[in-house]
């Protein structure tokens, strides 16, 4: 019995070691089981976190594209529009190309305006003097040169006052256009004044010249280039005296919907 019952013994031991064992191998097989199901649960996680990450570059890559595109559409129209004589933009962030020369005409005053444009500007003088008014041209071309001229008599003058080169220039711009950047060295631009008050100011806007002329200019293609409540977009003060040649049917369009030329080309 005891050898029996040691028997017994010794198989139960090595049962339960071998129990023990496979619980042991169990437990082995449970742990793999967790470290390969966590490994994987970690290795989706980064990989549709990669994805994700990838689709949100995506959808920035494409949100660029779109506002690029959207950059591109609008300078190539803006380009599409100067490829047109009569809607060429000139201002401070579109000079005009190196060497720009139009073809001239003389004004019956000896002042140059470009040849494709100045019936338009004399028939509408000729017109505002059948209404008893006096319409003085003051300035029409100017070269590059000329312009260049008039930008460093202003930056002598703002000196002058006491200001440094720098503020000088600063100052410069806001008066004259930097050279190569006027609408008068465009050849389509003209400052008209009345004979009876001849200042380049606002109160110009109230002579009976000006005053037909804004309200008749664009049945002649010409614009109010710089009205009073634009110029932060034309970068340039009000000046009531300044007129545009661009066609009739752009300054029907302008001066209809109290635009400005920079809108305008844009919106069309
Ligand atoms: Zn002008």
């Amino acid at each position: 019995m005891y050898t029996i019952d040691k028997h017994v013994i010794e198989v139960d031991s090595l049962e339960s070691k071998i129990k023990g064992r496979s619980l042991l191998k169990g437990r082995g097989k449970v742990s793999i089981v967790t470290i390969l199901s966590i490994f994987l649960i970690l290795s989706f996680t980064v990989i549709v976190n990669a994805e994700a990450s990838e689709s949100i570059k995506v959808l920035i890559r494409e949100k660029k594209d779109e506002s690029f595109l959207e950059q591109e559409k609008e300078k190539s129209y803006l380009v599409q529009n100067s490829k047109d004589w009569m809607l060429m933009l000139v201002n401070e962030k579109s000079p005009l190309p190196d060497g720009y020369l139009p073809k001239l005409k003389k004004l019956e005053n000896g002042l140059e305006f470009d040849e494709r444009a100045i019936d338009y500007l004399n028939e509408m003088l000729a017109d505002a003097r059948l209404q008893g008014l006096s319409p003085v041209v003051c300035s029409a071309f100017r070269t590059v040169e000329y312009q260049q001229k008039l930008f460093d008599n202003q930056i002598k003058k703002q000196m002058g006052n006491g200001l440094s080169a720098h503020q000088a220039v600063v100052e410069a711009k806001k008066v004259v256009a930097y050279p190569g950047t006027s609408e008068h060295n465009l050849g389509l631009a003209v400052d008209i004044v009345s004979l009876g008050y001849q200042f380049l100011d606002e109160k110009q806007a109230a002579t009976p010249e000006i005053e037909w002329l804004v309200e008749h200019c664009s049945e002649y293609g010409f614009i109010l280039r710089y009205p009073k409540d634009k110029t932060e977009i034309t970068g340039v003060i009000y000046e009531p005296w300044h007129f545009r040649y661009v066609g009739k049917q752009a300054a029907k369009e302008i001066m209809e919907n109290g635009l400005c030329l920079e809108e305008y080309l844009i919106r069309y």
